[in-house]
């Protein structure tokens, strides 16, 4: 099964001298275009919007717009999945990190912060792409306030897509990662007998779900207490899971009932293969077609 491994985008991908001149971004920022461009990315929960994010923004000058409103709280980067500043290769991110974890963040903040982002991307000569997967943001983004930002901004929606089955292998997969990865002691860190797991970033997967864990460890012996943490880990598992469908089914929503044009790339192959193989599919059905989606929508 695919690793949504970040670590190929420089080798795999073209650079921008293999972009015809044209379709560089800084002659579709002048003056003269009435509304600006932007490309927002979505896709359930592991899906690999953020490989694709990292791709496209160093194909088209972009600059990333973090659009997951757990992800936007700093602290807990294991449990959130957040992109490292290795995968990152460099392009900048906006939204990420960036909130005290204890505040909540609301769908106005979110459109506030990220409008303020978008006019300082654009006023670089560099595209917005926003990636998340927290599509009552993007809808209060693209469709809130008497459709200001669709007078302002044309979108290109692109959905990253995994057959459900695949997906959820994938992301059990993941959590067993993130375990082995130190997720256990981060969520340690934020545990507090008193914490309240509708606010901030303590409504992640991955936090509330150790509560009874963390409060029972001391009076459990070995045994007991690895048969808890199983539950636990078994219980993150699962509301990923869930989580991914609801993701789907709004995404699907959008496009059906609002009628939002997305176009969707099955990434589906590429985490059924390994390693190269792995890629190549990705770069064949999801990256590429992606890349050709993008320059069009930049020309027109
Ligand atoms: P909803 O209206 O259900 O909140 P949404 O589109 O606004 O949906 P989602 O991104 O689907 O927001 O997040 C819903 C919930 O999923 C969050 O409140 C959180 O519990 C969990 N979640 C989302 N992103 C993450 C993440 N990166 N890490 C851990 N949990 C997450």
């Amino acid at each position: 099964m695919m690793r949504v491994s970040l670590s190929l985008c420089k080798e795999t991908m073209p650079s921008l001298l293999d972009i015809p001149p044209g379709l560089l971004n800084s002659d579709f920022f002048t003056p003269r275009r009435h509304k600006e461009k932007v490309v927002i990315l979505m896709g359930a929960t592991g899906t690999g919007k953020s490989r694709l994010s990292i791709d496209l923004a160093a194909r088209f000058r972009g600059e990333v717009i973090n659009s997951d409103k757990i992800q936007v709280h700093e602290g807990l980067d294991i449990v959130t999945n957040k992109i490292s500043e290795e995968e990152r290769c460099g392009v900048a991110h906006h939204l990420l990190g960036v909130i005290n974890p204890n505040a909540d963040f609301t769908a106005t903040n979110f459109v506030d912060m990220a409008s303020h982002a978008m006019d300082s991307i654009v006023s670089r000569s560099q595209l917005p792409i926003v990636a998340g997967g927290s599509n009552s943001f993007i809808e209060a983004l693209v469709d809130g306030e008497h459709f200001r930002f669709r007078s302002k901004f044309e979108c290109c929606f692109l959905w990253v897509d995994v057959a459900m089955p695949v997906l959820h292998q994938y992301v059990s997969q993941r959590v067993d990662e993130m375990v082995e990865n130190g997720m256990v002691d981060e969520v340690r860190s934020f545990f507090d007998s008193n914490a309240n797991y509708s606010k901030g970033i303590r409504k992640a997967i991955g936090v509330p779900e150790f509560d009874r864990y963390f409060r029972t460890e001391p009076f459990l012996d070995k045994r007991g207490r690895a048969e808890l943490l199983q539950e636990a880990i078994q219980e993150v598992k699962r509301n990923t899971c869930r989580l991914a469908c609801r993701q789907w089914e709004k995404i699907n929503r959008l496009r059906n009932k609002k009628n939002w044009k997305i176009h969707r790339l099955d990434a589906t192959e590429a985490f059924r293969r390994c390693g190269k193989e792995a890629d190549e599919a990705w770069e064949e059905l999801v990256a590429g077609p992606s890349t050709e989606i993008v320059a069009q929508f930049l020309c027109d």
